[in-house]
């Protein structure tokens, strides 16, 4: 029995209490501390970033992804940095202080124009920029750090570099790390993250993953269940358990009480209310999509994303009111990581 905790101190588990963890042993005790440190790290509040997620071209073929190169049946598209522009100005109209950029690994944008783009945002919006753009140089990082992102999102999607391997073909395992840590070097509020269930994980390698991103010490961390996508490699493979990734929201919540982790729209795709009743188990984060409605279903990584028909504002609306429901409260503001607060660890 884990005795429970009365701080906000991060708790470092061991790999055995971790698998324990996950196997559900302690789910009450799981939860109810996770939402515990959530109240009192974020007093109920849930942050609202907005995303534009701005080209489905990706480069790389991973066999979970339904952007993968070789899916034919995509139909792609690229956003002009005008469209970009105007769907971000949208989200500061409505308020919302992040706006998250995120595409495939599309390098037909390069890299000055991306900097030119972080430029005119920061030009024009008193905005915090998340990037998530996958496998770029240094260089090129560097440059959009100096642009002036303060974010940026990179997800391992696992640790063990076997099933890494294994589900990303042609990426490179210790390059994509050596980019997060470089990353963080840099200065961004770095994220990463695993997907929960992929196919050929184990709770072991889930355990594994959980301590590594303990010790990369990161502001956000993002995990999702794996959504199995028709025109992929791992079609025929069961989606993963929207309890599975509970788990490890609740998890990662106590052994980093400062970072931001968002519930992600896999959960709400497999089984509907899953997103919010992940903001009772770690999560304090939400991403409404601001992407245009003419390529809004078009980015379609997994089934069942960005298959709304409803327009923005009233997704925007019942997302409040399901936060609300639950008696948290949608808060617009930056939210910055608060690592830095809870950091008896150092
Ligand atoms: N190209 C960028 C952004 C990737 S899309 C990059 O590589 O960083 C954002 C995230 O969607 C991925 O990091 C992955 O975790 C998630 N994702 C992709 N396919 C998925 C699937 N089938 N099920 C669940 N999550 C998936």
């Amino acid at each position: 029995m884990i005795s429970a905790s009365s701080s906000l101190s991060p708790i470092c588990f061991s790999e055995q209490q971790i698998i324990g963890l996950l196997n559900g042993e302690q789910d009450e005790w799981l939860f109810a501390n996770a939402q515990a440190v959530t109240q009192g790290v974020f007093d109920n509040q849930v942050f609202i970033r907005g995303i534009v997620e701005f080209s489905n071209h990706c480069r790389h073929n991973c066999h979970y992804c339904g952007l993968r190169s070789s899916n034919r049946q995509v139909e792609r598209y690229r956003l002009s940095i005008d469209e970009i522009l105007d769907a971000v100005d949208d989200i500061a109209q409505f308020g919302i202080g992040t706006v998250v950029l995120q595409s495939g690994d599309d390098w037909q944008y390069r890299a000055e124009t991306i900097a030119e783009l972080i430029r005119t945002i920061k030009a024009r919006h008193n905005l915090a920029i998340t990037l998530s753009l996958g496998d770029r140089k240094h260089q090129e990082l560097k440059l959009w750090r100096e642009a002036g992102a303060d974010r940026y999102l990179l997800k391992m999607e696992t640790f063990n570099k076997q099933l890494f391997d294994q589900c990303r073909p042609n990426a490179n395992f210790d390059e994509r790390l050596a980019r997060l840590l470089y990353i963080q070097s840099l200065g961004y509020q770095t994220g990463s993250g695993v997907i929960t269930d992929l196919p050929g994980m184990t709770d072991e390698i889930l355990a594994t993953d959980i301590l590594r991103l303990y010790d990369l010490e990161l502001d956000m961390l993002a995990c999702g269940p794996f959504v199995a996508h028709a025109q992929t490699p791992f079609a025929q493979s069961p989606n993963g358990e929207v309890l599975k990734s509970h788990r490890v929201s609740a998890i990662l919540r106590l052994m980093n009480p400062g970072a931001n982790i968002p519930a992600t729209s896999s959960l709400e795709v497999i089984e509907l209310g899953a997103r919010e009743l992940g903001l009772m188990r770690g999560c304090n984060v939400v991403m409404p999509s601001f992407t245009p409605s003419q390529v809004y279903a078009s980015y379609n990584i997994y089934p069942g994303k960005n298959t709304a028909t409803s327009h923005i504002e009233q997704r925007l609306a019942a997302m409040f009111q399901q936060i609300q429901h639950h008696g948290l409260q949608p808060n617009c503001s930056r939210g910055d990581s608060r690592r830095y607060q809870y950091v008896s660890r150092y």
